[in-house]
């Protein structure tokens, strides 16, 4: 297995109920780590670009008003396996179907407001990477 970097967000939900610590903590017990991270106001054009492969979907117009409607945590994660690691980490996108002792299960309130996005393919880890961050913010 090779060392691989993702792409997480710790979603409005999480960061207003004061869960970026807990959450962090649950990163690093998973042998994952934080190279780079920055809290920012996401805004509507950001957060329609980033979830533009939802475009059609009918929560889209949800979803994006969800991600704009607090500050989030923009993060690059590392480690070994790191993009299907952190889905394990995570939990199932609908809390009430994710596993004991994931993010999801223990933080998320609704399969809207489900408190982490991390990405679903190496590809796409480097695409939303590039979204938020330069080489140069990523302490490797
Ligand atoms: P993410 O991309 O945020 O990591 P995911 O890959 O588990 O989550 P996707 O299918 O990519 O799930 O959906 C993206 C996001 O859209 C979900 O995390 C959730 O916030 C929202 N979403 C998905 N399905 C629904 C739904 N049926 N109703 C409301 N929001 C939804
Ligand atoms: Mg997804």
């Amino acid at each position: 297995m090779a060392t691989e970097r993702t792409f997480s967000i710790i979603k409005p939900d999480a960061t207003e109920r004061n869960l970026t610590g807990k959450i962090n903590a649950m990163i690093e017990e998973a042998g994952l780590r934080i190279v780079a991270q920055r809290r920012i106001q996401m805004t509507d054009a950001q957060a329609k670009r980033f979830y533009d492969v939802h475009a059609e979907r009918p929560f889209y117009g949800e979803l994006v008003e969800f991600m704009t409607s607090a500050p989030v945590v923009v993060q690059v994660l590392e480690g070994e396996n790191a993009v299907a690691k952190y889905r394990e980490v995570m939990g199932a996108t609908n809390p009430a179907e994710a596993a004991e002792g994931t993010i999801r299960k223990e933080c998320a309130l609704s399969i809207g407001e489900n408190s982490v996005h991390g990405s679903d393919s190496l590809e796409n880890a480097k695409l939303e990477i590039g979204q938020f961050f330069s080489e140069a913010d990523i302490a490797g």
